[in-house]
């Protein structure tokens, strides 16, 4: 809600009083400021507050001692290409493999700069497999740098995602020095090179018109890049032989041909298959989470634009009415310096408010994070800036009411009111949750919705098709038309 006299955004609490607000955020739309008031204040004559009940001991100290795992579990086999039939259909299949057909043998190099961690290394740990098995040969490779040179793509992430930014000529002369010992360290003798992202952007500096065709697959929003970030990058990018984006508002004015690829979830990897009740429970019980109460779960690295702190007001302003826990589960990827420092803001703002349960996960927690977010009620996503959001996608598949920020890709998967609900702001947040908590038909409701479409756009095996075409479409086996 905005005070005009004083011409800044304040939040008001549920005595009508104002708080300033979080400066990224825009002031709330006149429905959402009808939608705050009817949350937040109780009619006449009706006592809505929720009291707190004494969290049992044992809970307490769960909560406390949480059992996270110190050890990596065995890496599992991938799935088989056949095991996608029973979720996709079989003549999905088999047109997956006609195309994979006529690229046999054809090589691919896939780059990024984690392994572990974050999104892209996410889909890439599913897709090469699966690439594998079709005979279309491909690898992955990471990049390798120092601190400094983390410190600099971190910089160049948040910048080109629109922040303020120095481009210092050091700056660029780190980046450049990662850049050129990368490349003399790797080789580039196949048919297709991918790079995935700014941070190895500048490998393409390998690039020999006998070789292979170039792509750059930018999983980020570039809409509205710090200019001079921008410059810098953009005559690496007009190298590659094609981009492509996740949204088509992602997208920057380029010489080079553009494509739209969703990114993905693979739905029989640890993190989105279907898990036992009873393993469920376990991971519950090793983190003190209680199922007979509401669960509201962000899962994320640790990273200001994902909004944790954003998350812990909001449920603050939801646990006045409905009894209800709080778990915010990340963990940091090794491409992000800067998770310890939000990590510990996130404790500050989390107080000592015992259902608020603050878990800071190791990178191999994928089945822990698939019991999380089956154990939830619902699923919130506040980023303020953000790529696609495959947490969102997860939450879609998982058939969870998801409550997102309405701020990149998320747009793409949350049709507000069908398949999820979108916000803007902390106390839409709050009352979006709020809604879901005390509406759970309504709940239900919006969960089969986004299933249905996660399955239809978001997973694995309609990102491997996509990928297939446009691999013949650069080695000249297909006219764009012609396919897309
Ligand atoms: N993730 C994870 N451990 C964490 C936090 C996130 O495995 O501690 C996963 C999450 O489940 C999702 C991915 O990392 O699959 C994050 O992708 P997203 O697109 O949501 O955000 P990004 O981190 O790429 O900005």
């Amino acid at each position: 809600m905005t005070d005009k006299n004083q011409g800044k955004t304040v939040a008001i609490d549920e005595n009508g009083k104002g708080g300033e607000c979080r400066p990224q955020e825009h002031s709330l739309t006149e429905v959402e400021q009808n939608s705050v008031k009817e949350a937040t204040l109780a009619p006449p004559g009706v006592e809505r507050r929720f009291r707190q009940t004494d969290l049992p001991a044992h809970f307490i100290e769960r909560r406390k001692h949480p059992r996270i795992s110190t050890e990596q579990p065995p890496v599992p086999a991938p799935p088989l290409f056949e095991d996608y039939a029973p979720i996709i259909g079989k003549p999905e299949l088999d047109e997956i493999r006609f195309l994979a057909r006529h690229l046999r043998g054809k090589t691919v190099k896939m780059v990024n700069s984690t392994a572990l961690g974050g999104g892209v290394a996410e889909i890439l740990n599913r897709l090469i497999p699966l690439m594998n098995e079709l005979e279309v040969l491909t690898r992955w490779d990471v990049i390798t740098g120092g601190n400094d040179f983390f410190e600099v793509t971190k910089g160049f992430h948040n910048a080109l995602h629109g922040g303020e930014y120095n481009l210092t000529q050091q700056i660029q002369d780190i980046f450049t020095a990662y850049s050129e010992q990368n490349r003399k360290r790797m080789e580039f003798a196949e048919d297709l090179i991918v790079i995935h992202d700014p941070q190895p952007v500048g490998l393409v500096r390998s690039k020999s018109e006998m070789q292979g065709k170039w792509i750059w697959r930018c999983h980020i929003d570039l809409s509205n890049p710090h200019p001079g970030v921008w410059d810098f990058m953009k005559p690496m990018v007009e190298q590659y032989d094609a981009t492509i984006f996740s949204a088509a508002a992602f997208t920057r004015q380029l010489s080079t041909p553009q494509y739209l690829f969703y990114p993905s979830i693979d739905p029989l990897s640890e993190k989105n298959k279907e898990l036992p009740d009873e393993y469920i429970n376990k991971v519950c019980d090793d983190f003190g989470i209680d199922r007979s109460r509401p669960v509201i779960t962000q899962i994320s690295r640790f990273d200001r634009l994902k909004d944790p702190v954003g998350v812990v007001e909001a449920y603050k302003l939801v646990k006045k009415y409905v009894d209800c826990q709080l778990v915010l589960a990340g963990g940091g990827a090794t491409d992000d310096p800067e998770g310890a420092v939000v990590l510990q803001e996130v404790m500050e703002s989390a107080g000592d408010d015992p259902d608020i349960i603050v878990l800071n996960l190791p990178p191999w927690s994928a089945l822990e994070i698939n019991a999380l977010q089956r154990a939830s009620t619902v699923i919130v996503q506040k980023s303020l800036k953000e790529g696609f959001g495959l947490t969102v996608t997860e939450g879609l598949w998982k058939e969870k009411p998801v409550v997102a920020g309405a701020v990149g890709g998320i747009t793409s998967q949350i049709v507000h009111k069908l398949t999820g609900v979108l916000v803007h702001s902390v106390e839409g947040c709050a009352y979006q949750i709020r809604y879901l908590l005390t509406h759970p038909e309504f709940a239900a409701q919006l969960g089969k919705n986004g299933k249905a479409h996660a399955k239809e756009n978001f997973l694995i095996t309609v990102s491997l098709k996509r990928w297939l075409v446009l691999f013949q479409i650069l080695l000249g086996m297909a006219r764009p038309n012609a396919i897309l």
